[in-house]
């Protein structure tokens, strides 16, 4: 498959409008209305509004059994854009500092591509999600019936990756991105005088006692052998003012990363074990919360060998299998642990002026944008064989 002159033209030209109006999650109203009428006038089927401002695109072809889903994000980042170029956005704090911009234009560019040689056999579902940036986009659509509407066999993400080049893919099996996860515990004692300690119950010691073995669940009780990482982001307590006052309460928050379903499970009870030990150790008690965000995003080793041939179809050589997991998350995950998945990355080039993922310069790199269409048109020609 080669994009046209002009085909290529026009997506770089609708990747410039759609990075100069950026939206938020769930407020991708005009994004979305544009794919939706870019798919329709494809003649592709559309469907609107699953998960708020999600589209999908459904494009049958042929007798094939097989279905597949391919899936883009559109969300921007509540950010200042403070780089000069000829197609900075045009709302003030709002800005595509994440390439979705970019991902958006590939699906569509190879939809419409598809739709037009249609040389296929199967069903193909373009899943144009909302608010990937923390705002839970794709659990909506699931959580919506996005697999009861869509029966998928398969489901593949891609997003751009600066520091590979913009002809260079990155296709690997195994943990890709980190389960992303907060915790909140707080040390419940009884506040009393700072000199008269023995009349009270003084969560601050506990508090102490509790952050300092916390680092020994990935130390002592995560397989070494299994990344994971535990953090306490915020501590709050007492009053600066008040530095006589022992407070009734301490509390704790922080993250929790893993790349597999069963260390997340250990986080999630380790860390809650180790607060109610430590209070029961001192004689007060611990309120304990897991708040459970993004799953982990684990490529599944057969779909990853289907991406990676189309990567090496698009891509020639230059297709590495040998690219390390990144400690970010991306919701993707609530698609890829319902039916087998497989993420991939697509060079950004090098990072302009060192500006990489949501800095306030980054953009995504036009250059990256016949890489993109290529692999997508080739997997599902591929995946979907007559
Ligand atoms: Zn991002
Ligand atoms: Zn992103």
């Amino acid at each position: 498959m080669d994009l046209s002159e002009q085909d290529l033209h026009d997506l770089i030209e609708l990747r410039h409008d759609l990075h100069s109006h950026p939206e938020l999650g769930f407020e991708e109203e005009r994004t979305s209305g544009i794919v939706a009428r870019l798919l329709e006038e494809a003649g592709i089927e559309v469907h609107r509004g699953l998960g708020g401002t999600g589209v999908v695109g459904t494009l049958r072809v042929g007798n094939g059994p097989r279905a597949i889903g391919l899936r883009a994000d559109m969300d921007a980042l509540a950010m200042p854009e403070r780089a000069e170029r000829p197609y900075t956005s045009r709302i003030p704090g709002k800005m595509h500092a994440c390439g979705h911009d970019g991902h958006t234009v590939l699906l569509l560019g190879a939809a419409r591509e598809l739709a037009r040689t249609r040389n296929f056999s199967g069903t193909v579902h373009f899943i144009f999600q909302p608010a990937e940036e923390g705002r839970g986009g794709a659990k909506r659509m699931v959580d919506e019936g996005f697999f009861d509407l869509f029966p998928c066999d398969a489901v593949y993400g891609l997003h751009n990756m600066p520091g590979l080049a913009t002809d260079e893919m990155a296709v690997v099996a195994g943990p890709q991105l980190a389960s992303s996860d907060s915790w909140t515990v707080t040390f419940r004692g009884i506040g009393t005088h700072g000199a008269k300690p023995h009349l009270g119950k003084d969560p601050v010691t506990a508090a102490g006692h509790f952050l300092t073995a916390l680092q020994t669940i990935v130390g002592r009780v995560v397989d070494p052998l299994q990344p994971a990482v535990v953090s306490a982001c915020s501590v709050q307590a007492g009053n600066p003012d008040a530095l006589n006052v022992i407070p009734d309460t301490v509390e704790i928050g922080g993250t929790a990363r893993a790349y597999s379903a069963l260390v997340r499970d250990q986080l999630e009870a380790e860390i809650g074990r180790l607060a109610q030990g430590v209070a029961t150790m001192f004689g007060i008690a611990a309120d304990y919360r897991f708040l459970r965000r993004i799953p982990p995003v684990i490529n599944d080793p057969d779909t990853t060998r289907r991406a990676l041939a189309a990567a090496t179809a698009a891509c020639g050589a230059k297709v590495r299998t040998d690219f390390p997991p990144s400690t970010a998350g991306d919701d993707f995950a609530f698609f890829s642990q319902t039916v087998p998945g497989a993420y991939v990355w697509l060079g950004n080039g090098p990072a302009v002026d060192g500006a990489l993922h949501h800095n306030s310069g980054y953009d995504f790199n036009d250059a990256a944008i016949e890489t993109g269409v290529r692999f997508w048109a080739t997997l599902v020609q591929q995946e979907l064989t007559p």
